[in-house]
């Protein structure tokens, strides 16, 4: 039994409460009255890796919330590794679907819930543990290592965007494990080989300075509600492409093996119409529900809005109408080139007797994507399967996590997911909750990992 096993079976009780004690910290980042809260959470989690015996422990001001970082860096001709998570939490409510307050954290059938208990608290805390048992039990790591846990990823990194290209050299790395996700199942792992970016739009349509009769000017003057209708019916064809001039250049089309993996990923389309409750799914011609989802770039209308909208009859000529659409971007689209061929397509696409405003959103993720033979994901699969007794599935997320580009396009790293989290856990849900035999495995496997890192 290596040293560090032993050390993990002795110190359970302690994490244990230990977990409790982070969960108790309402760190939501959404809302500005818990900053300081988030920030208590920025405290805990730089003394709790002190404590680990983790070096150059620091709170770092981002211009938002805070990161925390620390490394230990005595193993010289070996791997830099950089630990990813955050101690931010999504919001609470609806308070009355939470069995107990999301702050009290429970423990019921070794399942402990709490807000944040899967996402990441728990999930975070392994890894901390698991140097801790090394550095404890044999005085040193098998691999250089840094901690860089956030505050704000649940409201999407806003300030990470500067900050991780202004601390290239403190986050340096050879490569990120992100602990920050989970499996396909309690008995299938999984390997996250892909994510999507994203950008988007407001659209500003303007006709008349105010609100005109239809009657006196109705056919006189352009209505801006047309128009606008107009420019969003011309950025698709019937059968779900993108017509956005430039839209696809860029995007990387699909090899036999990349789609020979994904539908190797269990999928029920006609569950998922049931549970949806639509007649039909529809999207892209020529790709699977799942390969427009994870791995071929997408335009959504968010919210359209303008003209009268109230009870009765208002025979009005509205003055001005909006939309906001967001785009899903797969490797290799860039966010800044989407946007400047959203704003060329809306210019060249709107009908006489109006003016269009193209502005963009906050809204700018980089997508992910993960070369097969990267040695990260290598050492990762070989601990999986050691685990789990199978191969890992390999997935991708139509989602975006937006700091995996960013130490991916700054620090050169590949981010490999190494989380123990599963979907039913009700990760921003009401309830949420962690297994604790994810918490206790997760110990010995990260263990396992670094070991495995530093050979
Ligand atoms: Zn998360």
């Amino acid at each position: 039994m290596p040293p560090w096993e032993s050390y993990l079976e002795e110190h359970q009780p302690r994490f244990l409460d230990e977990l409790l004690a982070f969960l108790s910290i309402p760190s939501i980042s959404a809302i500005s009255a818990h900053a300081a809260d988030v920030q208590e959470a920025a405290a805990w989690v730089s003394a709790r890796v002190t404590a680990a015996g983790m070096e150059h422990v620091q709170i770092l001001p981002t211009g938002g919330h805070p990161v925390v970082y620390a490394d230990w860096l005595h193993a010289p001709g070996k791997p830099t590794v950089l630990i990813y998570g955050h101690f931010d939490v999504q919001p609470v409510d609806p308070l009355n679907l939470w069995t107990k307050p999301p702050f009290e954290p429970d423990v019921r059938e070794d399942k402990v819930y709490a807000r944040g208990a899967s996402d990441d608290k728990g999930n975070m805390l392994v890894p901390i543990l698991a140097v801790e048992a090394m550095l404890k039990a044999t005085g040193s790591l098998p691999v250089n290592l840094k901690f860089f846990f956030e505050g704000q990823e649940e409201i999407g990194s806003p300030q990470l965007g500067e900050f991780i290209p202004q601390h290239k050299e403190l986050l340096a790395c050879d490569m990120v494990l992100s602990s920050d996700g989970g499996q396909w199942s309690e008995t299938q792992p999984l390997i996250l080989v892909g994510l999507r970016g994203g950008c988007g739009v407001q659209i500003d349509v303007k006709a008349a300075r105010a609100d005109l009769h239809s009657g006196m000017y109705g056919g006189m003057v352009q209505n801006p509600i047309h128009a606008l209708a107009a420019i969003i019916a011309s950025m698709h064809d019937p059968e779900g492409r993108v017509t956005v001039a430039g839209f696809y250049d860029d995007v990387l089309p699909l090899s036999d093996l990349d789609r020979e993996r994904i539908a190797k990923v269990p999928y029920d389309e006609s569950a998922e119409i049931e549970s949806l409750e639509v007649p039909a799914l529809f999207g892209e011609a020529g790709y699977t529900a799942r390969e427009r989802a994870w791995a071929r770039p997408t335009l959504e209308v968010n919210g359209i809005w303008g003209g009268f909208q109230s009870e009765g009859i208002k025979t009005v000529l509205p003055s001005e109408a909006h939309a906001k659409v967001t785009c899903r971007l797969v490797a290799d689209q860039d966010p800044s080139r989407v946007v400047e061929c959203l704003a060329a397509h809306v210019k060249a696409n709107t009908p006489p007797g109006v003016t269009a405003a193209v502005t963009p959103l906050a809204f700018r993720a980089f997508p992910y994507l993960v070369p097969e033979d990267e040695p990260g994901n290598a050492a990762v699969r070989e601990v999986l399967v050691e685990m789990y007794g199978k191969e890992p599935l390999y997935v991708r997320s139509g989602g975006s996590i937006p700091v995996c580009s960013l130490f991916q396009r700054h620090l050169g790293a590949y981010t490999a997911n190494f989380a123990f989290g599963l979907d039913d856990e009700g990760a921003h849900s009401p309830d949420e909750f962690f297994r604790l035999s994810s918490f206790r495995k997760g110990q010995g496997a990260y263990c396992t990992l670094l070991e495995r890192l530093g050979r």
